[in-house]
């Protein structure tokens, strides 16, 4: 049996029709820049996450880093992130000149770790503290970082907060209140890919920011044209960061379908609980699910000194899996010049090296996650199936 990482086909095939006479739409009415589907698409966002304006990017990197441009980050200043994320996190703020600071993440959920949040700001020496200009938690693998500390802290030093939820579309954050918020609505901006292995992804690149000010929505418009407003005349410098209406024609249609997909992908992760329920409980540690929504754009599970050797071995056995991510940001030689050390972030440095994703894609089928959790039980016990 096969079983990829992630296939996009049947998707696909289940929405051809549809896509195809979108684009065809698109192509007749010759609108390829901005225009009303990038605009519709904003709306639907926007409304999706709880949010009161999205702005259409063209892609989840220049999202973020239209996002620090917008808060007006450059060179000499610093801005919070983890170590254990995507690269394009922290490369937006060096590539502005800035400084990444890094804080450690927690070793269940691999988000930002809010004590040790608190603790690395308030042990800057002041001139740096004076330096700091945004702190940039991530929804990692789907799951919402634990916004109400990050918040408190941001608060307490009155820096704003750009979510970097790329990877978590629809996840959901409980309050203490009871309040429920969506990845995207809970920070100054949030910050969203459509990199076709996303939740919600594109046929190409793409992104999108949300906010709730109309004063930052109105500048991340202005950016997105180089700084433009009215046309050809240029208050700031921004860039070409626009969305294509293509994208936006393709993702209007696909939107319709996320809920369905998360539901699935939670379905599939929940599968794969209850086939390890009794197994290998001291050989794997299955993901942490404490959110409300956990949107599951990874399923990751945690398996010790033995994990390159188990990728080798379901690699071996067709089952596509994935090391996320084997090289933490603050050991990345372009990282050099900030002078870490592998043991300056334990968590991030042992996370890299105990974590594998399983394939939890929404079209997974039963048998394909029985084989692949049969797999990895023959490769521990080494004799007989689970039955
Ligand atoms: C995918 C991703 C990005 C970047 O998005 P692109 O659309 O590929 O530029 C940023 N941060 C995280 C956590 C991501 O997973």
């Amino acid at each position: 049996m096969k079983v990829p990482l992630l296939d996009l086909t049947e998707q696909y095939n289940g929405i051809r029709d549809e896509v195809m006479s979108a684009v065809v739409e698109l192509f007749d009415s010759q609108q390829f820049i901005l225009g009303p589907k990038v605009m519709e698409l904003e709306n639907r966002v926007a409304d999706y996450c709880g949010c009161r304006y999205a702005v259409g990017v063209s892609s989840g990197t220049d999202a973020l880093l239209i996002s620090l441009m917008a808060i007006g980050v450059s060179h000499g200043d610093m801005v919070i992130t983890t170590p254990y994320t995507f690269f394009s996190t922290a490369g937006v703020i060096a590539r502005l000149g800035a400084l990444p600071v890094f804080v450690d993440i927690d070793d269940k959920t691999y988000n930002m770790d809010p004590a040790k949040l608190a603790e690395t700001i308030s042990s800057m020496k002041e001139s740096d503290r004076a330096r700091l200009k945004a702190i940039i938690p991530v929804h990692l693998f789907g799951q919402c970082a634990d916004m109400e500390e990050i918040i408190r802290v941001g608060d307490l030093y009155d820096l704003p907060i750009i979510e970097d939820a790329a990877q978590a579309i629809g996840a959901e954050y409980q309050f203490e209140d009871g309040e429920v918020k969506r990845a995207g609505s809970m920070g100054k901006f949030g910050c969203f890919s459509f990199f076709p292995s996303k939740n919600l992804g594109g046929f190409g690149d793409g992104g999108m920011v949300t906010t709730n000010e109309e004063s930052a929505y109105d500048f991340l418009k202005r950016m997105r044209v180089h700084g433009s407003e009215p046309k050809y005349y240029h208050s700031v410098v921004g860039g070409n960061f626009r969305l294509d209406a293509l994208q936006a024609a393709v993702l209007l249609i696909k939107i319709n379908f996320l809920d369905d997909w998360t539901e699935k992908r939670k379905n599939n992760a929940g599968y794969y609980r209850k086939l390890f329920g009794e197994v290998l409980t001291n050989e794997i540690e299955l993901p942490l699910d404490k959110t409300v929504r956990h949107v599951y754009n990874q399923f990751i599970i945690k398996v010790g000194n033995r994990r390159d050797e188990l990728k080798k071995f379901l690699n071996d056995n067709d089952i596509g899996c994935e090391i996320y991510y084997p090289v933490p940001l603050h050991m990345q030689s372009c990282f050099s010049y900030l002078g870490y050390r592998q043991d300056s972030f334990p968590v991030s440095a042992e996370a890299a090296m105990t974590t594998l994703a399983l394939p939890v894609y929404p079209e997974l089928t039963r048998q394909q996650m029985e084989y692949v959790v049969d797999r990895i039980y023959c490769f521990f016990k080494k004799d007989k199936k689970i039955s």
